[in-house]
């Protein structure tokens, strides 16, 4: 099996990248962040796994949410011998405010924590930065920036070795992340995975 894992807060359109992703639909009718478990698309021994959503909502404690994450962790670190891919699915236009809040909590927010987990267990991160149609043209390119320098990159988000791809799932328009899967199945030998999508 091989396995690629979304993982990202509530609300930030993961499900609705899964679904023009794949075409299918996922998670459907389910409250989000209530649901602990993982959901599973299968291609033949290609499996896609959607991580609940994690991320302060109305209706979910803390405890709660930190229960999310305990799991998304967990399930990475049972699976990490077959997970090679994660998406990490943020809000792009909201991410920078959300991470201000935390760090005024002095809290790291969990997208970062979760970016350091996953290259700890050799797990190649992307970040799909979603929801770039409430941004601005002009001002895409230093929020992108903004994002890599707060997940800990160097240097421009095209040239800092960070995996971005800006997207607007709801327009569908997700060809940027298309082509980071694409070239990343493409160097792991395994261009055949693609021809589902
Ligand atoms: P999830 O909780 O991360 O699975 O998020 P959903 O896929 O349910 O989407 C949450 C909300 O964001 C919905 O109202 C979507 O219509 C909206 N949304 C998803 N993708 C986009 C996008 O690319 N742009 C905009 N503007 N809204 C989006």
């Amino acid at each position: 099996t091989f396995e690629v894992v979304f993982v990202g807060r509530s609300n930030v359109g993961k499900s609705t990248l899964l679904k023009n992703l794949t075409g299918r639909n996922v998670r459907t009718g389910k409250r989000p962040g209530v649901t602990l478990k993982p959901t599973h698309l299968y291609f033949d021994d290609f499996l896609i796994t959607d991580m609940p959503g994690f991320g302060f909502m109305s209706g979910v404690t803390k405890e709660k949410s930190e229960d999310v994450k305990n799991n998304i962790v967990q399930y990475i670190e049972e699976h990490a011998d077959r997970i090679f891919l994660a998406v990490q699915v943020i809000d792009g236009p909201a991410f920078v405010e959300i991470v201000e809040r935390w760090d005024a909590r002095e809290e790291i927010p969990i997208d970062l924590e979760l970016h350091d987990f996953l290259e700890e267990m050799e797990i190649i991160p992307i970040i799909a930065a979603n929801k770039m149609d409430r941004v601005k043209e002009d001002e895409k390119d230093a929020l992108l920036n903004d994002v890599v320098e707060i997940f800990g990159y160097e240097g421009n988000w095209k040239e800092s070795g960070a995996l971005v791809a800006p997207v607007s799932a709801r327009g569908g328009d997700i060809r940027p992340l298309v082509s980071h899967l694409k070239n990343e199945f493409h160097k792991m030998k395994r261009d055949d995975l693609f021809k589902h999508f």
